[in-house]
């Protein structure tokens, strides 16, 4: 009996690997972006990283988060590319629904 695939961890053209958020604050990022897991929903939001420890990864958060627009729990926590070279931004963006 063949030996099923091993899961990979890096997922071809699905989502990348999540870096830590040390790894973040390093390439001169101060925050994420949260998206809604669901693409159909596209709820997001931009968040300062500051919360988070050095340690954690952005992956690490993701299953914490419920969507407050569908409901849906999970998300896609990207980095926000936005804040480069800037301090610890609040800032909130929502699309209109
Ligand atoms: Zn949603």
């Amino acid at each position: 009996m063949p030996r099923p695939a091993r899961h990979s961890t890096t997922p071809a053209g699905c989502r990348p690997v999540k870096i830590t958020f040390g790894e973040l604050r390093e390439m001169g990022l101060s925050g994420v972006v949260i998206w809604c897991a669901d693409y159909r929903c596209g709820h997001w939001v931009a968040v300062s990283a500051d919360a988070w420890p050095d340690h954690m990864r952005l992956s690490d958060i993701e299953e914490r988060f419920v969507c407050s627009a569908c409901g849906m729990r999970g998300a896609d926590v990207r980095p926000d590319w936005s804040t480069e070279g800037r301090p610890a931004p609040w800032r909130l963006g929502d699309r209109a629904t």
